[in-house]
């Protein structure tokens, strides 16, 4: 007998990340496709993970994560967003943001809720949604009248919202375009939000990189969203550890409720070694992240240097490790087909950014991850530069 599957996710493949990472390795080429960076995180912090893993730090930890890390992240977010959150209430540690944002979709849409997201939106979450039974809807970000600044279409986002609207997800510092929202942005969406239901998700992974002296502005530092928010963050960006897949959901109490009682049959508890080490470091050293800023600033203005003397035109980062390309003058390829035969032929790796979007609008662009050491970066401009 034959067993016909329906699939769930009948329209989902396999993520790009992996896609194009995996044909970098195959052909050797130089991947500055899926973001991570080539650099280790900090000894310090390593050393304090290994003696928590040599000093008994290896059974379960208490599913909303070690009271020592949700008091550092306390400290940390009261210090630069202004918000004082409730160490037993307000803060879960989870296994890296993808999970805290399964875990948040899961918990906050049910079967026919809206969801509305930004175009280029990050490949995780319309999938949760549709396992969820929501639907996803799409807002584009636009681009200014130079091809240059993504910014949020605020008036697509007031004519989307309806009464079937559950919520909206934000993701500022934005991957992969590195946008960022204004302070008059923020009071927009305040004033969209204030009459509906609607709840917020904001993945701010990148929290701690942003650029030219701007600063991060969280949900969390706006009393009004706060109290409909659930804010994802990741250590994974701010140490240079992609692979630990460690992060937290910071959440009023009445959403946190929620958020646990999905967390905990999701995954149930996240790495014990790893939160203690994290919970000493951050306590003991924010100068590490403080740094981060000039740190990939300098990566970013070093790479666009670099650069300069290719046919490519390059869109102005303004956080995150991701500079974005636009080869209008070299190419007329659409751009999956090109960053795969880039790969190949010059051997560097890109991401396209149609990927993220329901309709293409991006235009003749690329993503490249320039949170790579010097080497490397001057390796794949030479390529670059000889297109
Ligand atoms: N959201 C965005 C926008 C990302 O770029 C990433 C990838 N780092 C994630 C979520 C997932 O983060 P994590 O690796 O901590 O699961
Ligand atoms: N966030 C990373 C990026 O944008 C990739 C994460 C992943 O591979 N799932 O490149």
């Amino acid at each position: 007998m034959t067993h016909s599957f329906s699939s769930k996710l009948p329209d989902v493949g396999t993520t790009i990340f992996t896609v194009m990472s995996q044909l970098a390795a195959e052909t050797g080429a130089l991947n500055l496709s899926q973001g991570f960076p080539s650099f280790d995180p900090p000894a310090e912090l390593t050393d304090r993970i290994s003696w928590h893993l040599n000093h008994g730090a290896n059974q379960y930890a208490p599913m909303p994560g070690i009271s020592a890390l949700r008091e550092a992240i306390a400290e940390k977010t009261s210090r630069i967003q202004g918000r004082a959150l409730n160490v037993d209430t307000e803060i879960t540690v989870c296994t890296g943001a993808t999970e805290g944002l399964f875990s948040a979709i899961t918990a906050l849409v049910r079967t026919g809720d809206e969801v509305i997201v930004f175009d280029p939106a990050y490949d995780s979450y319309e999938p949760a949604v549709a396992l969820a039974g929501g639907v996803t809807r799409h807002v584009p970000l636009l681009i200014d009248e130079n091809g240059h600044d993504f910014h949020p279409d605020w008036q697509r986002l007031g004519e989307t919202i309806n009464d079937k609207t559950r919520l909206i997800i934000l993701n500022f510092p934005h991957n992969p375009t590195g946008a960022i929202l204004s302070a008059e942005e923020i009071q927009v969406l305040a004033g969209l939000v204030r009459e509906t239901n609607c709840y917020l998700l904001s993945d701010e992974v990148y929290e701690h990189i942003v650029f030219d002296g701007e600063p991060h502005r969280s949900l969390l530092s706006h009393d009004e969203l706060w109290e409909r928010s659930m804010v994802i963050c990741s250590f994974g960006k701010t140490f240079h550890a992609t692979g630990w897949k460690l992060g937290y959901c910071a959440a009023p109490a009445h959403l946190t409720t929620e958020f646990r009682k999905v967390h905990q049959f999701t995954t149930f508890a996240v790495s014990t070694p790893m939160q203690h080490g994290i919970a000493d470091f951050l306590t003991s050293d924010p100068g590490f992240y403080e740094a981060l800023p000039a740190f990939y600033q300098e990566k970013r203005d070093y790479f666009c240097k670099l650069l300069a003397e290719s046919r490519f035109r390059l869109l102005p980062a303004r956080s995150t490790f991701f500079q974005i390309v636009d080869y209008g003058d070299i190419s007329d390829e659409d751009d999956v087909t090109l960053a795969k035969r880039w790969t190949r032929d010059i051997g560097v790796a890109s991401i396209p950014l149609t990927v993220f979007c329901e309709t293409p609008f991006t235009g003749p662009r690329l993503r490249l991850c320039f949170a790579k050491d010097d080497a490397t970066l001057e390796q794949a401009a030479e390529r670059l530069c000889r297109i």
